[in-house]
């Protein structure tokens, strides 16, 4: 295995600047990980010593189990230093430093005008981003309270309004509060932590793998839910997920299930877009012990295979760029995907 994570996003000479920096920033703190949550097992290996940034975060595998996760990880102080940092808005936001005011002007715009549909049968075969819509109703009916939990700009209550659902949202950041306000949606600033009304419908998008202690997360959501939970987290199921240092956990199809199903919620169905792995999973709550038969060896050979395919790609990417045709070689791969691609499928937005 090649502890080099070789996959990185392309960054302007500012931002590599700025990893740089926040690389030898000594406000960052790190915590060493003992045991793997999900085996308690001590025996743990590196797997990257870098992200897709080029950011120092180490994420290392559960020997035991091969749960994959961030370790040493960012001490929370530091976690919250990194998400109020020039760097993280850089990173995520794909577009250079938007000045508050400028992302709020570009939300509200974009907001203004989207317009919602009804839920279609959903359609695994790509990631489109109604999907998680056409999945949640085609599964469930009965609910009429629900509540997005980092609601970003409110797109989901916008689309949960149209087909007359009562929602509400919760979101750390002031400038999408302001968009909500302008839009009239039910949203508050916060996160997990300071819900206590219950709801009929729980959810969470790309945000489970950004949590610490998950099993404490889990009784939480267990606590605010009436019914049901939906979590949409990026997955490997095929092939190596992205390793991005504001990610905690990388899940598979069966890590996802083992916190859930051990914790007091039964599977109603949980599946993948087929392009990106995007995982879609739906639980239904239920007051009674549940125990989840996590399967090691079959986990574990799903994600050896995954770091097989890894380990060849990156013998090819590091012998074409010792022969300088890593360039023209990646022009070539990007137009057969554009070929064969139907839509554009995305990447983790966070
Ligand atoms: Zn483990």
């Amino acid at each position: 295995m090649f502890k080099e994570y070789l996959h990185l996003a392309s960054l302007t000479p500012f931002q590599k600047d700025q990893v740089k920096k926040f690389n030898n920033d000594s406000n960052i703190e790190y915590k060493q990980i003992n045991n793997c949550e999900i085996c308690q097992s001590s025996k743990l290996s590196t797997l990257f010593n870098n992200d897709r940034y080029g950011i120092n975060q180490k994420t290392c595998i559960c020997d035991e189990c091969n749960f994959i996760f961030s370790n040493p990880r960012m001490k929370d102080r530091s976690i919250e230093y990194f998400y109020n940092s020039d760097l993280y808005r850089l990173m995520y936001s794909g577009k250079g430093i938007l000045s508050e005011e400028k992302l709020f002007l570009e939300t509200l715009s974009q907001q203004k005008k989207y317009k919602p549909s009804v839920p279609n049968k959903p359609n695994f075969n790509f990631h489109y981003d109604n999907l998680y819509f056409d999945f949640i109703n085609s599964e469930i009916k009965e609910f009429d309270s629900v509540i997005d939990i980092g609601c970003g700009a409110g797109r989901k209550l916008i689309d949960f309004n149209f087909i007359g659902k009562k929602t509400h949202g919760i979101e750390p950041s002031k400038t999408y509060h302001k968009v909500h306000v302008e839009l009239g949606l039910d949203c508050k600033i916060g996160f997990i932590n300071d819900i206590s009304e219950k709801y009929d419908l729980v959810m969470l998008s790309h945000v489970f793998e950004h949590l610490t202690d998950l099993k404490k997360s889990v009784k939480k959501l267990h606590s605010i839910t009436k019914k049901y939970l939906f979590i949409e987290v990026p997955g490997h199921v095929k092939k190596l997920q992205s390793i991005q240092n504001a990610h905690n956990y990388y899940f598979s199809l069966n890590t996802l299930n083992y916190f859930f199903l051990s914790n007091k919620f039964k599977l109603i169905k949980i599946d993948y877009a087929r392009d990106n792995e995007f995982i879609y999973a739906l639980y239904e709550k239920t007051d009674k012990e549940t125990k989840f038969f996590f399967d090691k060896s079959s986990e574990k050979k799903i994600v050896s295979e995954i770091i097989r395919i890894y380990d060849s790609k990156y013998l090819i990417i590091k012998l074409l760029r010792s022969t300088g045709l890593e360039k023209i070689a990646r022009a070539f791969y990007s137009f057969i995907k554009r070929l064969i691609k139907k839509k554009d499928s995305k990447n983790c937005p966070f």
